[in-house]
């Protein structure tokens, strides 16, 4: 299957494991995986935000319930919230999040708004789990005709050490420990890890006392709702 599913296809079974109740989708663009999400029943709040509303707004009625789930609806509600708004703000409304995704986002911020961003993710929203996924720069000489940057909106692809450094560092300020990961495996046995790499992120419980997210001295709503739907 094509990157882009097997990484949707990672949060899925992640979703499955560990079944969160409220999920954050940062960059959720046209909600694609959002739409892959809404099947899982144990999650009440599904949530998604994007910079550009144009590309929210493109199938966002697709997640409007079928009529069977008016029928015959689950234990109880799904909520679902589109916002346009940047992951460099800090938004009340995705506070309290048992998993927030960011697939394939990182890399389109500018490199000077990546701690900035750690920072709203990770000491303000203080999930109990994150997963991100990034381009691995270690892999593109196997990418064919592939010289610089895989798309031409990343601001930086990280190497496997790039991306570790900047994960490790966050665990450290913040209070979390991560595993890495990826899909998209390597033909023969190159040692360049995988296509996509991936981190995924838990709240350290033996540390958490000491990070209990920043002071929410600015809890006003920075995001623009586009809609919203319960059922
Ligand atoms: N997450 C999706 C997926 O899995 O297919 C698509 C990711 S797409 C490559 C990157 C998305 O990030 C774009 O839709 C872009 O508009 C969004 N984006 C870029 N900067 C952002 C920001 N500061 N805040 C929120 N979204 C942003």
């Amino acid at each position: 299957p094509p990157l882009y599913m097997q990484r949707h296809q990672f949060v899925v079974d992640f979703v499955k494991k560990h079944q969160p109740k409220k999920v954050v989708d940062l960059g959720c663009a046209d909600c694609r995986l959002l739409r892959k999400l809404k099947y899982h029943r144990d999650t009440e709040v599904l949530v998604g935000v994007d910079i550009n509303s144009a590309v929210i707004r493109q199938k966002m009625y697709a997640l409007a319930p079928f009529p069977s789930e008016y029928l015959q609806p689950g234990d109880k509600p799904l909520t679902i919230e589109l916002y346009q708004g940047s992951v460099i703000e800090k938004e009340p409304r995705t506070k309290g999040s048992d998993l927030v995704t960011c697939i394939e986002l990182i890399e389109h911020l500018p490199f000077a708004e990546v701690e900035r961003f750690s920072e709203v993710l990770f000491g303000y929203m203080a999930p109990a789990a994150v997963i991100v996924s990034t381009p691995n720069a270690d892999f593109n000489p196997l990418l064919p005709g592939c010289s610089g940057f895989r798309h031409i909106d990343h601001k930086f692809e990280w190497t496997r050490a790039e991306f570790q450094n900047w994960a490790l560092d966050v665990c450290r300020l913040y209070g979390y420990v991560v595993e890495f990961t990826g899909v998209g495996k390597a033909p023969c046995n190159e040692n360049v890890g995988f296509c996509s790499q991936m981190g995924v992120f838990h709240k350290d419980i033996s540390r958490s006392n000491s990070f209990l997210g920043t002071e929410n001295k600015d809890d006003t709503t920075s995001y623009r709702l586009l809609y919203s739907v319960v059922y």
